[in-house]
Protein backbone atom coordinates (compact mmCIF):
# COMPACT_ATOMS: atom_id res chain seq x y z
CA UNK A 1 0.00 0.00 0.00
CA UNK A 2 1.80 3.23 -1.02
CA UNK A 3 2.62 5.24 2.50
CA UNK A 4 3.58 8.60 1.07
CA UNK A 5 2.47 10.17 -1.96
CA UNK A 6 3.46 13.10 -3.65
CA UNK A 7 1.05 14.38 -6.35
CA UNK A 8 2.03 17.00 -9.03
CA UNK A 9 4.15 19.61 -7.00
CA UNK A 10 5.19 23.27 -8.57
CA UNK A 11 7.63 25.57 -6.73
CA UNK A 12 9.08 28.63 -7.54
CA UNK A 13 11.17 31.13 -5.50
CA UNK A 14 10.43 34.51 -5.81
CA UNK A 15 12.64 36.60 -7.26
CA UNK A 16 14.76 33.31 -8.55
CA UNK A 17 14.80 32.42 -11.91
CA UNK A 18 13.80 29.19 -13.07
CA UNK A 19 11.03 26.64 -11.67
CA UNK A 20 12.44 24.27 -8.11
CA UNK A 21 9.99 21.84 -8.50
CA UNK A 22 7.55 21.18 -12.08
CA UNK A 23 4.89 18.74 -11.66
CA UNK A 24 6.74 16.17 -9.08
CA UNK A 25 5.25 13.34 -8.19
CA UNK A 26 6.51 10.12 -6.62
CA UNK A 27 5.07 7.46 -4.16
CA UNK A 28 6.90 5.30 -1.35
CA UNK A 29 5.60 2.18 0.39
CA UNK A 30 6.49 1.96 3.60
CA UNK A 31 10.27 0.59 4.95
CA UNK A 32 11.23 1.37 1.33
CA UNK A 33 14.53 3.78 1.19
CA UNK A 34 14.64 6.25 -1.62
CA UNK A 35 18.01 7.84 -2.77
CA UNK A 36 17.42 11.08 -4.93
CA UNK A 37 20.28 12.32 -6.92
CA UNK A 38 20.88 15.23 -8.95
CA UNK A 39 23.23 18.52 -9.18
CA UNK A 40 22.79 21.10 -7.29
CA UNK A 41 20.13 23.41 -7.98
CA UNK A 42 17.95 20.42 -9.13
CA UNK A 43 15.28 20.84 -6.72
CA UNK A 44 16.13 18.14 -3.87
CA UNK A 45 16.36 20.50 -0.72
CA UNK A 46 12.85 21.82 -1.81
CA UNK A 47 11.34 19.14 -2.27
CA UNK A 48 12.27 17.48 1.00
CA UNK A 49 11.54 20.60 2.63
CA UNK A 50 7.86 20.58 0.90
CA UNK A 51 7.45 16.66 2.10
CA UNK A 52 8.25 17.95 5.93
CA UNK A 53 5.54 20.52 6.12
CA UNK A 54 8.52 23.50 6.17
CA UNK A 55 7.79 25.16 2.52
CA UNK A 56 4.86 26.29 0.52
CA UNK A 57 4.16 24.74 -2.11
CA UNK A 58 2.67 27.03 -5.23
CA UNK A 59 0.72 23.53 -6.39
CA UNK A 60 0.26 19.79 -5.26
CA UNK A 61 -0.05 17.48 -2.67
CA UNK A 62 1.87 15.34 -0.44
CA UNK A 63 0.01 12.62 1.32
CA UNK A 64 1.45 10.76 4.16
CA UNK A 65 -0.54 7.58 5.46
CA UNK A 66 -3.44 8.78 4.42
CA UNK A 67 -3.55 12.45 5.72
CA UNK A 68 -2.60 15.66 4.14
CA UNK A 69 0.67 16.99 5.03
CA UNK A 70 -0.01 20.76 5.70
CA UNK A 71 2.29 23.50 4.79
CA UNK A 72 2.75 26.44 7.12
CA UNK A 73 0.16 28.51 5.30
CA UNK A 74 -2.20 26.19 6.27
CA UNK A 75 -0.98 25.20 10.18
CA UNK A 76 -0.15 27.25 12.75
CA UNK A 77 3.48 25.21 13.68
CA UNK A 78 4.98 24.31 10.62
CA UNK A 79 6.25 20.64 10.30
CA UNK A 80 5.14 17.21 12.03
CA UNK A 81 6.91 14.58 14.63
CA UNK A 82 6.05 12.28 12.25
CA UNK A 83 8.24 13.23 9.67
CA UNK A 84 11.90 14.44 10.64
CA UNK A 85 14.37 15.94 8.38
CA UNK A 86 18.32 15.86 9.00
CA UNK A 87 20.28 18.31 7.03
CA UNK A 88 24.45 18.73 7.66
CA UNK A 89 24.01 21.59 9.95
CA UNK A 90 22.27 19.62 12.53
CA UNK A 91 22.61 21.13 15.79
CA UNK A 92 23.04 19.49 19.08
CA UNK A 93 22.92 20.87 22.79
CA UNK A 94 26.74 21.18 23.42
CA UNK A 95 26.64 21.11 26.97
CA UNK A 96 24.15 17.87 26.90
CA UNK A 97 25.63 14.58 27.15
CA UNK A 98 24.68 11.94 23.92
CA UNK A 99 22.62 10.11 26.46
CA UNK A 100 20.48 13.85 26.82
CA UNK A 101 20.29 14.91 23.60
CA UNK A 102 19.34 12.18 21.90
CA UNK A 103 16.23 11.73 24.41
CA UNK A 104 15.21 15.33 24.83
CA UNK A 105 12.35 15.30 22.27
CA UNK A 106 10.65 12.98 25.02
CA UNK A 107 10.50 15.30 27.94
CA UNK A 108 6.51 15.01 27.96
CA UNK A 109 6.97 10.98 27.54
CA UNK A 110 6.36 8.27 30.25
CA UNK A 111 9.68 7.84 32.54
CA UNK A 112 9.71 3.98 31.96
CA UNK A 113 9.16 4.49 28.29
CA UNK A 114 12.14 7.49 28.08
CA UNK A 115 15.04 5.14 29.55
CA UNK A 116 13.69 1.52 27.23
CA UNK A 117 13.56 4.08 23.96
CA UNK A 118 16.55 5.86 24.95
CA UNK A 119 18.63 2.66 26.13
CA UNK A 120 17.64 0.94 22.72
CA UNK A 121 18.56 3.74 20.58
CA UNK A 122 22.22 4.07 22.49
CA UNK A 123 22.25 -0.08 21.76
CA UNK A 124 20.98 0.89 18.05
CA UNK A 125 23.53 3.13 16.86
CA UNK A 126 26.43 1.74 18.91
CA UNK A 127 26.81 5.03 21.57
CA UNK A 128 26.31 3.15 24.78
CA UNK A 129 29.88 3.79 25.72
CA UNK A 130 29.66 7.32 24.85
CA UNK A 131 26.06 8.16 26.01
CA UNK A 132 28.14 10.37 29.14
CA UNK A 133 30.42 12.38 26.38
CA UNK A 134 29.72 15.88 25.49
CA UNK A 135 29.32 16.57 21.37
CA UNK A 136 32.81 17.55 21.50
CA UNK A 137 33.89 14.37 22.89
CA UNK A 138 32.25 12.38 20.38
CA UNK A 139 34.08 12.49 16.41
CA UNK A 140 31.67 13.82 13.48
CA UNK A 141 30.01 10.42 12.44
CA UNK A 142 29.35 9.43 16.28
CA UNK A 143 27.57 13.41 16.55
CA UNK A 144 25.99 12.87 13.08
CA UNK A 145 24.34 9.33 14.81
CA UNK A 146 23.55 11.03 18.07
CA UNK A 147 21.42 13.88 15.89
CA UNK A 148 19.55 11.01 13.62
CA UNK A 149 19.05 8.87 17.04
CA UNK A 150 17.46 12.14 18.33
CA UNK A 151 15.37 12.32 15.42
CA UNK A 152 14.47 8.98 15.89
CA UNK A 153 13.51 9.08 19.59
CA UNK A 154 9.62 10.04 18.99
CA UNK A 155 9.47 7.17 16.35
CA UNK A 156 9.20 9.34 13.38
CA UNK A 157 7.35 7.61 10.48
CA UNK A 158 9.29 8.85 8.42
CA UNK A 159 13.14 10.69 7.84
CA UNK A 160 14.49 12.57 5.42
CA UNK A 161 18.03 12.89 5.23
CA UNK A 162 19.41 15.80 3.30
CA UNK A 163 22.63 15.52 2.00
CA UNK A 164 23.72 15.02 5.85
CA UNK A 165 27.24 13.59 5.68
CA UNK A 166 29.15 16.37 3.20
CA UNK A 167 31.08 17.54 6.20
CA UNK A 168 32.67 13.78 7.52
CA UNK A 169 36.15 12.98 6.15
CA UNK A 170 35.65 9.62 3.55
CA UNK A 171 36.80 6.97 5.90
CA UNK A 172 33.58 8.23 8.61
CA UNK A 173 31.26 8.79 5.96
CA UNK A 174 31.78 4.83 4.39
CA UNK A 175 31.98 3.46 8.01
CA UNK A 176 28.85 5.10 8.79
CA UNK A 177 27.08 4.91 5.69
CA UNK A 178 27.18 1.21 6.06
CA UNK A 179 25.96 1.18 9.72
CA UNK A 180 22.88 3.73 9.01
CA UNK A 181 21.96 1.37 6.11
CA UNK A 182 22.01 -1.84 8.61
CA UNK A 183 20.21 0.20 11.27
CA UNK A 184 17.60 1.54 9.05
CA UNK A 185 16.86 -1.61 7.81
CA UNK A 186 16.29 -3.46 11.17
CA UNK A 187 14.00 -1.11 11.90
CA UNK A 188 12.30 -1.09 8.77
CA UNK A 189 12.30 2.74 8.71
CA UNK A 190 11.43 4.51 5.19
CA UNK A 191 13.68 6.93 4.70
CA UNK A 192 14.06 9.60 1.74
CA UNK A 193 18.13 10.56 0.90
CA UNK A 194 19.11 13.34 -0.88
CA UNK A 195 22.62 13.75 -2.48
CA UNK A 196 24.53 14.63 -5.21
CA UNK A 197 26.91 11.71 -4.75
CA UNK A 198 26.06 8.25 -6.13
CA UNK A 199 28.30 5.80 -4.13
CA UNK A 200 26.75 7.57 -1.42
CA UNK A 201 23.26 6.47 -2.68
CA UNK A 202 23.88 3.11 -3.54
CA UNK A 203 25.40 2.46 0.10
CA UNK A 204 22.29 3.46 1.82
CA UNK A 205 19.24 3.39 -0.29
CA UNK A 206 17.55 0.27 -2.07
CA UNK A 207 15.77 2.51 -5.26
CA UNK A 208 17.59 5.30 -6.77
CA UNK A 209 15.28 8.78 -8.25
CA UNK A 210 17.66 10.73 -10.74
CA UNK A 211 16.46 13.82 -10.56
CA UNK A 212 17.11 17.46 -12.51
CA UNK A 213 15.50 20.83 -13.23
CA UNK A 214 12.83 20.27 -10.52
CA UNK A 215 11.16 16.82 -12.50
CA UNK A 216 12.22 13.08 -11.79
CA UNK A 217 14.44 12.28 -15.32
CA UNK A 218 14.60 8.14 -14.12
CA UNK A 219 13.45 6.32 -11.09
CA UNK A 220 14.58 2.16 -10.10
CA UNK A 221 16.93 -0.23 -9.15
CA UNK A 222 20.40 1.05 -9.26
CA UNK A 223 21.16 -2.15 -11.35
CA UNK A 224 18.26 -1.78 -13.76
CA UNK A 225 19.14 2.22 -14.04
CA UNK A 226 23.13 1.60 -14.58
CA UNK A 227 22.00 -1.00 -17.53
CA UNK A 228 19.10 0.80 -19.35
CA UNK A 229 19.87 4.57 -18.68
CA UNK A 230 16.83 6.97 -19.88
CA UNK A 231 19.42 9.74 -21.21
CA UNK A 232 23.46 10.57 -21.35
CA UNK A 233 22.58 12.36 -18.51
CA UNK A 234 21.99 9.65 -16.27
CA UNK A 235 24.65 7.30 -18.05
CA UNK A 236 26.72 9.57 -17.24
CA UNK A 237 26.34 9.68 -13.25
CA UNK A 238 27.59 5.63 -13.11
CA UNK A 239 30.96 6.31 -15.19
CA UNK A 240 32.72 8.67 -18.08
CA UNK A 241 31.27 7.98 -21.37
CA UNK A 242 32.97 6.96 -24.92
CA UNK A 243 31.29 8.04 -28.24
CA UNK A 244 31.24 5.24 -30.71
CA UNK A 245 32.88 7.32 -33.99
CA UNK A 246 30.90 9.24 -35.79
CA UNK A 247 27.34 7.03 -34.30
CA UNK A 248 26.12 10.81 -32.48
CA UNK A 249 24.12 8.53 -29.18
CA UNK A 250 25.73 5.42 -29.35
CA UNK A 251 28.60 4.64 -25.71
CA UNK A 252 30.56 2.26 -24.03
CA UNK A 253 31.53 2.54 -20.45
CA UNK A 254 34.92 2.14 -19.66
CA UNK A 255 35.01 -0.84 -17.77
CA UNK A 256 33.01 -2.65 -20.91
CA UNK A 257 36.09 -1.85 -23.29
CA UNK A 258 38.77 -4.51 -24.15
CA UNK A 259 42.19 -3.89 -24.64
CA UNK A 260 45.02 -6.22 -26.24
CA UNK A 261 48.12 -5.38 -27.67
CA UNK A 262 47.15 -7.64 -30.76
CA UNK A 263 44.53 -8.88 -32.93
CA UNK A 264 42.04 -6.60 -34.41
CA UNK A 265 39.86 -3.68 -33.83
CA UNK A 266 40.08 -0.11 -33.40
CA UNK A 267 44.03 1.44 -32.54
CA UNK A 268 44.70 3.73 -29.91
CA UNK A 269 48.13 4.93 -28.15
CA UNK A 270 47.79 5.02 -24.16
CA UNK A 271 48.32 8.83 -23.49
CA UNK A 272 47.38 8.94 -19.86
CA UNK A 273 47.70 6.18 -16.79
CA UNK A 274 45.96 7.33 -13.81
CA UNK A 275 46.52 4.45 -10.63
CA UNK A 276 42.79 3.58 -9.71
CA UNK A 277 41.66 1.51 -6.79
CA UNK A 278 41.22 -1.86 -8.72
CA UNK A 279 42.57 -0.87 -11.69
CA UNK A 280 44.84 2.10 -14.11
CA UNK A 281 42.62 4.62 -15.36
CA UNK A 282 43.47 4.54 -19.41
CA UNK A 283 43.34 7.97 -21.78
CA UNK A 284 43.58 6.26 -25.20
CA UNK A 285 43.54 8.41 -28.40
CA UNK A 286 42.05 6.78 -31.27
CA UNK A 287 44.26 7.13 -34.45
CA UNK A 288 41.73 6.34 -36.85
CA UNK A 289 38.84 8.70 -34.97
CA UNK A 290 41.07 11.15 -33.35
CA UNK A 291 39.17 11.20 -30.13
CA UNK A 292 40.35 10.30 -26.47
CA UNK A 293 38.60 6.97 -25.13
CA UNK A 294 39.01 6.60 -21.68
CA UNK A 295 39.50 2.51 -20.00
CA UNK A 296 39.88 0.15 -17.00
CA UNK A 297 43.41 -2.14 -17.71
CA UNK A 298 42.14 -4.06 -13.97
CA UNK A 299 45.34 -6.14 -14.61
CA UNK A 300 47.63 -3.20 -14.37
CA UNK A 301 49.52 -4.65 -17.59
CA UNK A 302 49.61 -1.23 -20.00
CA UNK A 303 51.79 1.95 -19.85
CA UNK A 304 52.31 5.08 -21.29
CA UNK A 305 52.89 5.11 -25.31
CA UNK A 306 51.52 1.52 -25.21
CA UNK A 307 49.78 0.99 -28.63
CA UNK A 308 46.38 -1.33 -27.90
CA UNK A 309 44.19 -2.99 -30.09
CA UNK A 310 40.47 -2.20 -28.95
CA UNK A 311 36.88 -3.94 -29.16
CA UNK A 312 34.12 -4.58 -27.21
CA UNK A 313 30.80 -6.36 -27.01
CA UNK A 314 28.04 -5.60 -29.05
CA UNK A 315 25.35 -5.49 -25.97
CA UNK A 316 27.37 -3.57 -23.65
CA UNK A 317 26.80 -0.45 -26.20
CA UNK A 318 24.57 1.91 -24.69
CA UNK A 319 21.91 4.19 -27.11
CA UNK A 320 20.93 6.97 -25.69
CA UNK A 321 18.67 10.09 -25.65
CA UNK A 322 20.51 13.44 -25.84
CA UNK A 323 19.55 14.79 -22.29
P1 LIG B 1 19.20 21.21 -4.49
O1 LIG B 1 18.84 20.80 -3.09
O2 LIG B 1 19.03 20.14 -5.49
O3 LIG B 1 20.55 21.86 -4.55
P2 LIG B 1 17.29 23.39 -4.10
O4 LIG B 1 15.96 22.83 -3.80
O5 LIG B 1 18.11 23.91 -2.95
O6 LIG B 1 18.14 22.34 -4.96
O7 LIG B 1 17.12 24.59 -5.13
C1 LIG B 1 16.35 24.49 -6.33
C2 LIG B 1 16.31 25.84 -7.00
O8 LIG B 1 15.58 26.77 -6.19
C3 LIG B 1 17.69 26.50 -7.19
O9 LIG B 1 17.66 27.18 -8.41
C4 LIG B 1 17.82 27.43 -6.02
O10 LIG B 1 18.66 28.51 -6.33
C5 LIG B 1 16.39 27.87 -5.79
N1 LIG B 1 16.12 28.18 -4.37
C6 LIG B 1 16.20 27.31 -3.34
N2 LIG B 1 15.85 27.91 -2.18
C7 LIG B 1 15.55 29.20 -2.48
C8 LIG B 1 15.10 30.34 -1.72
N3 LIG B 1 14.89 30.24 -0.40
N4 LIG B 1 14.88 31.49 -2.39
C9 LIG B 1 15.07 31.58 -3.72
N5 LIG B 1 15.47 30.56 -4.48
C10 LIG B 1 15.72 29.39 -3.89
Amino acid sequence: MTFLTIEGLHKRYQNAPGTALNDFSLSLIKGQRLAIIGESGSGKSTLLRIIAGLEVQDEGTVTLSGNPVLNPSQKLVAGYDDIQLIHQQFKLYPFSTAEENIKRPLIQYDKTYVKERTSFLLDLFGLTDKKDRLPKQLSGGEQQKVAIARALSIEPELLLLDEPFSNLDAIQKRVLLEELHDIFEEIDLTVIWVTHDLSDALAVADELCVMRGGKIVQRGKAAEIFSKPKNRYVASMFSRLNQLGQEKNKYIRPQHVLADTSGTGMVGVVKKCQFRLGYNHLTVLLEEENIYWRIQDSRRVFNLGDRLILTYNEKDVLVLEED
